[in-house]
């Protein structure tokens, strides 16, 4: 889409854009360190957001790993068991 839209473009931003495109912005912006902050495992990390609101905010978000992701979301209601991911 439009990779010229930095931090300092507050008007382009939705809200209610989807996580995609939130995610996109946390790649572009965040480099990731492989380490998952649950577990301490390193290797493939997700960004995973705690709320899922899915702000623009970093600290709205942290590096689990696949399990940490998928127990974390399904502890806090996100996911539904029915979902294969
Ligand atoms: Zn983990």
């Amino acid at each position: 889409m439009n990779n010229k839209i930095g931090k300092d473009h507050p008007s382009s931003w939705n809200p209610n854009a989807d996580k995609l495109t939130i995610h996109g912005w946390i790649r572009y912006h965040y480099k990731k360190k492989y380490i998952c902050t649950v577990c301490g495992k390193i290797g493939k990390t997700h960004w995973s957001s705690n709320t899922h609101e899915y702000t623009r905010d970093i600290n709205e978000y942290q590096e689990r790993c696949c399990s940490c992701h998928m127990k974390y979301d399904f502890k806090m209601g996100f996911r539904s068991r029915n979902i294969t991911q």
